[in-house]
């Protein structure tokens, strides 16, 4: 059976391009870019190269990207480099529907004497700005605030965010794991301080990412060893992954306006057919702005875990709240920060689309919806209407 993958929040594939720019890495070219012999050293060159397409998809400098092992060590090393620059300060401000690479980090510096506020949103998945800037006290050494939510696809507004906090000393990270590579992503429009990306989330392989550290911003390491990274991120560089990171950036970028019309395109269609055709559904975070390629969807009074169960019998993969927290029976947090009724959470499924799913693909999806929440509706002892204890 052919697979149908609409997980692309969870993973990706890694684009055919970017195999073909890895595989001398993996091959003949394995040198150690620090060695000072010309086999070793021809592999610096080419990181560094690597290292100005990732700075030109967000729009900042080459020498402001650095390289790390993945979207989790980037958003760990920026929240410790604020923390570690700034030791009279405590105070970590976060919102409720971060990414566990943030929030379960914070909660653990929280642990260690920190301070934490969590920033509510509103039933549309919108941050409350008001909250954010009451929030901000003498003692925050950092804001972290994701650039879109990889639950919901719902976007915060940066440039907004950026502006509140400017002057404040406050060091301002964002996690744009889920954004780069599917909307317009600028450092120089949008003035924060550090940004983390990873590769698996756009056509890279898993276990490379890159963290933006704006020019002249004070920056602590946090992987501690050798002088690679300029002393910002000890460690022999994962050459292959970065040349492929590097890759999928360029490719990303070239790629972005087709790409997001083309995506908007296919996720509108699938999620108006299943409005459509499926009864009791609601679109968490409809009311705000969304990444072009996701669609949160509950299916009231079922189990998103029989839906998905259903749909893998059909080869189709789709994820039920974050792939992070499935297997777990916690509610997703980010549908709880949003007041979704709890029956509501339970049956809600998350679809991420890439530019590799065809029209083809959406349509076998949508096809096949209306039958499986039909056929789980009549078996559920609830029923459609009936109030679940
Ligand atoms: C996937 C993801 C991460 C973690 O990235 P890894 O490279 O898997 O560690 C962090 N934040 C968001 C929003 C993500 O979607």
């Amino acid at each position: 059976m052919k697979t149908i993958y609409l997980d692309n929040n969870a993973t990706t594939r890694i684009a055919p391009e970017v195999r073909k720019a890895m595989t001398p890495y993996l091959a003949g070219l394995y040198g150690n870019p620090s060695s000072s012999h010309r086999f070793g050293s021809r592999l610096r060159k080419d990181t560094e190269e690597a290292r100005a397409k990732v700075a030109a998809l967000i729009g900042a400098e080459p020498e402001e990207v650095v390289f790390t092992g993945s979207g989790t060590e980037s958003d760990n090393t920026a929240l410790m480099s604020a923390l570690e620059c700034s030791p009279k300060k405590r105070h970590l401000i976060t919102t409720k529907v971060e990414h566990p690479a943030v929030l379960n980090f914070i909660s653990h510096l929280a642990r260690k004497g920190c301070t934490a506020t969590y920033l509510p949103v509103d039933g549309s998945g919108r941050l409350d700005m008001k909250e954010l800037i009451k929030s901000v006290g003498k003692d925050t050494a950092a804001v972290s605030i994701m650039y879109a939510n990889n639950e919901t696809g719902v976007i915060f507004p940066m440039a907004e965010i950026a502006e509140a906090l400017r002057g404040r000393g406050v060091v301002f990270h964002t996690d744009a794991v889920q954004a780069a590579g599917k909307v317009r992503v600028n450092v120089k429009e949008t003035p924060l301080d550090m940004l983390s990306i990873s590769g698996h989330k756009l056509h890279a392989p898993k276990g490379v990412g890159a963290l933006y550290v704006r020019k002249g911003l004070q920056f602590h390491p946090y992987i501690i060893g050798g002088h690679q990274e300029s002393g910002r991120r000890a460690g022999t560089e994962n050459v292959a992954s970065i040349i492929g990171l590097g890759r999928a950036c360029e490719l990303a970028l070239e790629r972005l306006e087709k790409d997001s019309v083309y995506l908007k395109g296919l996720r509108d269609r699938l999620e108006s057919e299943i409005i459509r055709r499926c009864p009791d559904v609601r679109v968490n975070g409809a009311g705000a702005e969304r990444l072009p390629n996701t669609v949160n969807i509950s299916f009231s009074y079922i189990d998103g875990e029989a839906i998905l169960l259903k749909l893998d019998k059909e080869g189709i993969c789709a994820s039920s709240g974050s792939a992070c927290t499935s297997g777990s029976v916690e509610p997703s947090h980010v549908l709880r920060a949003m007041a979704v009724p709890v029956e509501a959470i339970q049956g809600s499924i998350r679809f991420s689309l890439s530019c590799y799913n065809t029209e083809a693909e959406i349509e076998v999806a949508a096809d096949a919806l209306p039958g499986i929440i039909k056929e789980l509706r009549d078996l559920s002892p609830y029923g459609r209407g009936e109030k679940m204890c």
